[in-house]
């Protein structure tokens, strides 16, 4: 499997740390906000990432972040007149809900920003007793870029470019800086803000020092893949790998993934700029699948510009693929039960290379773009050759395949009625079966849960009818 490599520049065959497991850690958002579709760029790229590499086998553990201290948070959180606290769990829980229509696994682990300051003044005083930081007069604690003979490696940044560009600067507040280049690790608190005890002063982390925290906290000192969008090469990036190989005296990553911008007019989309979608407006014109559908449809580290048209054209191609997978289950409950005959053995091998196909775009550095191209040839082959006439063994493998390779890619094959009815089905049949066995608590908790989804239950003679309230 060949993954490009920040770090390199290069495409590198992938060797994990510990075989048959992979540690993967993507920075998160700062959650002041609904996020646009240009943050869901990351979480849908790097989710599919993780579903591949579970496909072939591994273990994944997948560390996100929440930043739930930071100064746009607070400015919102003044503006409300609430605390920093209920604005970030606010969108913590807001995120979370569009993670889930876009159909983004929950990471291994969630760590939140305000919840490892204990870890993060560990590595600070680390970083002091090395000499890789110091504590300025105000008690604001810098990292000495000076220190670390690799600063630059990531963004390909020389340090005496960055001083020379930087001589002129004076940033106010900043006087205590050694170097220009040097970056804040902890900053004392002002007026209104949240702040902790530390050695130094009351105050609250700096951004970079919590990624660099977690990452160790919950994947260690080594990990595989650290990823994110582009933006965060430099300085966040950066910043990480000097924090965290100053410290651990390791190195930090071995690969590192950054995927290119979502535009909107080849502009950025960004909060900043104003010209954003949220996720929760794409989601009241499309289903989430459609989204997710179009950031796959391009190479994850192509810029891709969003536009009305793309989304159409997405959508009729989910819809394609939709149809496709609900004529073959259909086909499959009424088709005859018999092995599959010479002719559709030999359809069936082309299929397979179909699967190889979309192994080797998955394995090319993650090329969604021509895994889905793999797909549609598996749907036109589907389409031209499986019908009434059709064995149940050859309707079955074509319907397993194709599900299963969309389902790496996080894709949904069933609408979301139609899902939701095989749901309501099967615990139906649950509630039976407790019946049955006379575990009428369990029976009433089902018949709760599905009245819950709006789902009314009547017992009549012909057996158990169901209607939506
Ligand atoms: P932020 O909340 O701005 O720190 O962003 C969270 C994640 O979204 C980071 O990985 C950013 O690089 C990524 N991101 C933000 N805007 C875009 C965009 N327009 N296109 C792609 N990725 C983005
Ligand atoms: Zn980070």
């Amino acid at each position: 499997m060949k993954i490009f490599n920040t770090l390199s520049r290069r495409k590198e065959e992938f060797v994990s740390l510990t075989p048959g497991e992979v540690k993967m850690y993507v920075c998160g958002p700062t959650v002041y906000n609904l996020i646009h579709i240009g943050n869901a760029r990351p979480m849908i790229v790097f989710d599919t990432v993780r579903r591949y590499f579970e496909y072939k086998g591994y273990t994944v553990r997948y560390v996100s972040n929440f930043t739930d201290v930071d100064d746009k948070i607070i400015k919102k959180a003044n503006e409300e007149g609430v605390d920093a606290d209920t604005i970030s769990k606010r969108y913590i829980a807001e995120c979370k809900k569009d993670m889930e229509g876009m159909n983004v696994k929950p990471a291994t682990v969630h760590p939140l920003a305000t919840e490892e300051i204990d870890g993060m003044e560990d590595m600070i005083e680390t970083l002091i007793e090395k000499n890789h930081a110091y504590v300025a007069q105000d008690g604001t604690v810098y990292f000495r870029t000076s220190s670390f003979k690799e600063y630059g490696k990531l963004s390909h940044k020389n340090l005496e470019d960055l001083q020379s560009g930087f001589r002129e600067i004076k940033v106010t507040g900043e006087e205590g800086k050694e170097d220009p280049n040097d970056f804040v690790l902890w900053k004392p608190k002002k007026e209104g803000e949240p702040y902790w005890e530390s050695p130094w002063c009351e105050g609250r982390p700096g951004w970079h020092i919590e990624c660099s925290v977690m990452a160790k906290k919950y994947l260690g000192d080594q990990i595989d893949i650290h990823a994110g969008g582009e933006d965060l090469i430099f300085p966040h990036h950066e910043n990480e790998i000097a924090q965290s190989e100053s410290a651990n005296e390791k190195p930090f990553a071995t690969y590192w993934m950054h995927n290119a911008f979502l535009n909107i007019d080849n502009r950025k989309m960004s909060k900043s700029l104003g010209n954003f979608f949220t996720v929760r407006e794409i989601g009241e014109k499309y289903d989430l699948q459609v989204l997710r559908f179009f950031m796959l449809s391009a190479h994850y580290r192509s810029p891709l510009n969003f536009s009305a048209e793309l989304m159409e054209a997405s959508k009729n191609a989910l819809e394609r693929i939709i149809t496709c997978a609900g004529r073959l289950r259909d086909l499959e409950q009424k088709a005859a039960g018999e092995a599959e005959t010479c002719e559709e053995q030999g359809h069936m091998e082309e299929a397979d290379g179909f699967r190889r196909k979309y192994e080797a775009a998955m394995e090319d550095d993650f090329n969604t773009a021509d895994a889905i191209a793999a797909i549609f040839e598996l749907v036109k082959l589907a389409n031209s050759t499986a019908d009434e006439n059709s064995t149940k063994a050859y309707v079955s493998y074509l319907k397993g395949m194709l599900e299963e390779l969309c389902g790496v890619l996080g894709l949904i094959t069933q609408k979301k009625e139609e899902a939701l009815d095989s749901q309501v089905e099967e615990m139906i049949a649950a509630r039976q079966k407790a019946r049955k066995e006379k575990n009428f608590a369990l029976a009433d908790q089902i018949r709760a849960q599905l009245l819950e989804m709006g789902i009314v239950l009547e017992d009549t003679r012909e057996g158990v009818k169901w209607k939506r309230v």
